[in-house]
């Protein structure tokens, strides 16, 4: 048996090498991860502005108390540039994002302005009021987005507003992903008796493209020990990963392990965890391998704890984990000491803060148990049964 941490840490130590870069363009970005820092060439906002449509002054000018009348000295338009400088009494009218006119450095907002022909009336406001500092968003030389970042829409906007059209990213990695066993059916085929239709396939599908991968879909391969060799040789020569479910464990018909053994460089280890456990971890060919146990719910969650960091680390990404937090269990959740279990929960916000609870039944088969969840509950090795009251680790799905 290996803990689930020393199964990870042994996962990403055979992860050497990194994905390549490439250029794509900025609007194709999404989801991509940054190959190199993106520094500012530039200051954003370029000048100061306005925040708000209305009248520049001079601090200066302020009233301390009561009014004070300014003549408008020019009206500017969105994108217009005030070549003059305002001189003490004048105003300018701007509008929210017009560049910040010489000798002004506050704004009126028009909502308290008095305007009459081509003068207004004002009280008191801060000095510096509704004005937008060149550089507070960011400053030249600054390095804005650091290598190794997942490009958000956010990032992708930050960089747009840095005048950037294309962008180096790390080329996504491929995966190809095949399901085994003569009991698993193709949906839309039509099932003999004894046979279960394939969701493993899918499941793990939707899993690669949330996370960044390339995937090649590989189909069902037979529990035939010639035909399975060659099609994971195969694989491995389009993929960077090849991934399989099922025929790991010890039954009759799990060949994927005898194929493996005689390709050599391949560890299969018994994982201290609920759901999970069987998994075999190496090489084929030039590929990395993970062949994931059978059970619909377990597949997801290998996927989860080992080869989405091995497909993160490979995509150059910076964080290859999610951060966990605390929810008190509301329910009493049986547990078994010596491994590490991951329940699948519901987690809701009480009048106490974080609350969670599980789904139902629990077994490794029941696939529905993730539909109905938003995270996993992950209950430590040493840990007995969790009484209801108590704090527990969650891990909610990300990105869905
Ligand atoms: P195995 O790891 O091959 O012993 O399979 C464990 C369990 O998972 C068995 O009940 C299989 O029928 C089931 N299983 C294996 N592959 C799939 C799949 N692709 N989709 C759904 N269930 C599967
Ligand atoms: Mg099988």
């Amino acid at each position: 048996m290996i803990s689930v941490r020393d199964a990870q840490a042994q996962v990403l130590a055979r992860i050497t090498t990194i994905a390549s870069p490439e250029i794509v363009p900025l609007a194709a970005a999404l989801g991509r991860v940054l190959a190199e820092d993106v520094r500012a060439e530039m200051d954003v906002p370029p000048t100061d502005n306005s925040a708000v449509d209305g009248y520049a002054v001079a601090s200066a000018d302020i009233p301390a108390t009561g009014t004070r009348v300014f003549d408008v000295a020019a009206e500017l338009a969105a994108g217009a540039v005030f070549s003059g400088t305002l001189r003490s009494g004048q105003t300018l009218r701007i509008m929210t994002g017009a560049p910040m006119p010489a000798g002004a450095d506050s704004v009126y907002p028009q909502e308290v302005v008095a305007r009459e022909g081509a003068r207004i009336t004002v009280g008191s406001i801060a000095p510096g009021a509704n004005r937008r500092l060149r550089g507070e968003d960011v400053r030249a030389g600054q390095i804005v987005l650091p290598a190794g970042s997942v490009l958000r829409p956010q990032e992708i906007g930050v960089a747009a507003s840095l005048g950037l059209a294309q962008i180096y990213v790390r080329q996504k990695p491929r995966v190809a992903v095949l399901s085994t066993g003569d009991e698993v059916a193709e949906p839309g085929s039509s099932r003999k008796p004894g046979q279960i239709y394939d969701s493993n396939r899918f499941s793990l599908c939707g899993l690669l493209e949330a996370s960044g991968a390339e995937m090649v879909d590989d189909g069902i391969v037979p529990d035939q020990f010639d035909e399975l060799q060659a099609r994971l040789l195969r694989a491995s020569e389009h993929a960077d990963i090849v991934l399989t479910s099922g025929g790991v464990s010890v039954g009759d018909h799990d060949l994927v392990k005898a194929v493996l053994q005689q390709a050599g460089g391949i560890d299969f280890w018994q994982v201290a965890m609920q759901p999970g456990r069987p998994m075999a971890v190496g090489s084929i060919g030039r590929a990395h391998f993970f062949g994931l146990p059978g059970n619909p719910v377990a597949s997801m969650l290998t996927f989860h704890l080992f080869v989405r960091p091995a497909l993160w680390k490979l995509a150059g990404r910076r964080e290859l984990f999610v951060t966990p937090f605390r929810a008190v269990a509301t329910e009493r959740m049986s547990k078994k000491t010596g491994r590490r279990e991951f329940k699948r929960g519901i987690l809701t916000f009480g009048p106490g803060g974080w609350e969670v609870r599980t789904t139902g039944p629990q077994g490794s088969g029941i696939l529905t148990s993730m539909t109905a969840a938003n995270c996993f509950v992950v209950i430590e090795e040493e840990r007995g049964d969790v009484g209801a009251g108590e704090p527990v680790w969650v891990e909610p799905f990300t990105p869905w």
